[in-house]
């Protein structure tokens, strides 16, 4: 059979995998996943599967190759986590600006529809922003201090420039979506990712380690309520636009987290204050509050986030004890 192939650039990360495996229950097109495996571990069940064709290289090596059709193109490819970058620093930008313009330059050629997955990290950290409502105004960014995240950042955002931008002169139909802190299980605690961190303290009973005071707020979001999100705006007729993706019940400060996380794996662990600095040098830099309004996904494609915080920690928790126990 003739099945319409969708491209998943980055598709063997924390996100591609729970991507891949919707497409694959829930349509019957074929995957070509492009993944260097640099910040993630193979599945073999999905690059076994009949209809999925795993390329292991670095998206901006990969040669497409002739005569080949994609009418779906899932961007996922980039440095990520707030650790995992720094090894990037001052490389972040030209990578993921040159992917982008890459990817676009293919979803134009073959008249693909392409989601761009961009970041929260694009409304940058506001010193005003305290005691701030929800980010809600998908274009008003505000530039704060240099620093490696900014890179990050900064790139994302004039990636969706770029494409913006293309698509004045050329056919191009994509949308860019901005998560907000997606956890779930297996997610990679070396990235720096808080939530895999904190359930490895707790379950292998090391001190829980808060940075700062532990009051920052962040807006945590089931890896299975992005994909929907994602795969909802691509099959839609939706073109052009900027979504942001997180859910708004599940915001917490990092203090509460780390109290939940503790609880749920009934730890003996000691929580502590420490200074992400201490641990990581000076480039690591914390973000504020991340709060995203929605309104504008919801009415648009009619997205239900169903995790709540609670079921997302007792989940990971009870997965990642297995992992840890099996390793
Ligand atoms: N965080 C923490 N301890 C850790 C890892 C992270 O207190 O061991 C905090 C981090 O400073 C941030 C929040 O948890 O305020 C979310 O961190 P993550 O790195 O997951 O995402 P981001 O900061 O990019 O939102």
């Amino acid at each position: 059979m003739n099945r319409e192939k969708v491209l998943v650039t980055g598709g063997m990360g924390f996100i591609g995998k729970f991507l891949e495996r919707k497409i694959l229950n829930e349509t019957d097109y074929n995957i070509t996943i492009v993944d260097n495996l640099s910040s993630s571990v193979l599945d073999e069940k999905i690059a076994n599967d009949k209809r999925v064709q795993f390329i292991e290289e670095d998206f901006s090596e990969w040669a497409l190759p002739d005569n080949e059709k994609y009418f779906q193109i899932y961007h996922l490819a980039s440095p990520v986590g707030p650790v995992g970058v720094l090894k990037y620093k001052g490389k972040i930008g030209k990578i993921i600006i040159e992917q982008t313009y890459k990817v676009a330059e293919i979803a134009i050629k073959m008249g693909a529809k392409l989601i761009d997955i961009s970041t929260s990290e694009v409304y940058g950290k506001n010193p005003d922003d305290e005691n701030e409502g929800q980010r809600e105004d998908i274009n008003k960014v505000v530039p704060p201090n240099i620093t490696v995240r900014l890179e990050y950042g900064v790139s994302k955002l004039l990636s969706e420039i770029m494409l913006k931008n293309l698509s004045i002169d050329f056919p191009l139909k994509y949308n860019c979506i901005r998560p907000f802190n997606i956890i779930g299980p297996s997610q990679n605690d070396e990235l720096g990712f808080v939530m895999p961190r904190f359930l490895r303290q707790a379950l292998s009973g090391e001190p829980i380690t808060i940075y700062g005071d532990g009051k920052q707020k962040r807006t945590f979001t089931h890896v299975e309520d992005l994909v929907d999100g994602i795969f909802m705006v691509m099959e839609s007729d939706i073109t052009g636009e900027i979504f942001n993706i997180g859910n708004p019940r599940n915001v917490i400060s990092i203090r509460e987290l780390a109290e939940k996380i503790k609880e749920a794996t009934n730890s003996y662990s000691e929580i502590n204050l420490v200074n992400p600095k201490k641990l990581f040098g000076d480039e690591f830099a914390e973000a504020w509050n991340k709060i995203p309004n929605v309104d504008k996904l919801v009415k648009a494609v009619g997205w239900k986030p169903n995790w709540s915080i609670d079921d997302i920690i007792s989940e990971a928790a009870i997965l990642k004890q297995r992992y840890l126990i099996k390793t």
